[in-house]
Parts: structure tokens; sequence; C-alpha cells
């Protein structure tokens, strides 16, 4: 099967989400794929959180901010 090639660093490296929330450790590993299928299809990240049961906000910000860690190393990619 193709790797996809989303989620991967500059040196090619998949990025790893945490198994557990830092904070609390709930088990969120498991969730962040779905997280990220159901957002590319265009859904409402807020009410995907919600519908995955990521209530507590520590378990939130460590899903949103591996979103945002990706894009940012995205946007360097073509100059490294
Ligand atoms: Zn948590």
């Amino acid at each position: 099967m193709e790797p996809e090639k989303g989620g991967r660093n500059h040196i090619g490296e998949i990025m790893i989400i945490p198994i557990r929330c830092f904070s609390c450790g709930s088990l969120i590993a498991d969730k962040y794929e779905k997280f990220l299928e159901r957002v590319k299809k265009g859904d409402e990240p807020k009410k995907v959180l919600d519908e995955l049961g990521l209530n507590k906000y520590c378990c939130r910000r460590m899903i949103i901010s591996h979103v945002e860690l990706i894009d940012e190393i995205a946007k360097f990619r073509e100059i490294m």
C-alpha cells in the first residue's frame, strides 16, 4: 500500500501523534486518524472532536496542535 503523503516531515519520516494525552493520559492516537480523515472530507474540526468523544480541552489541544505542526513543517518542505 502506498503510504500517504501527508503526515511526514521534511526528511520523509512519519510524524507520529502521541499515543496518550500528555495531561490526562486518555488514549488519543486511535482517534487522530478518524479526525484527519473527516476534516479532509470537509467536516468542521470542532464537530469532529465532539463526536469522537474528545471533550476535555487537554486532549483536544493534543490533536489540534499536532495538525498545526504538520502544516507548519509542510510550508518549509520545498526549501529544506
Ligand atoms: Zn487529556
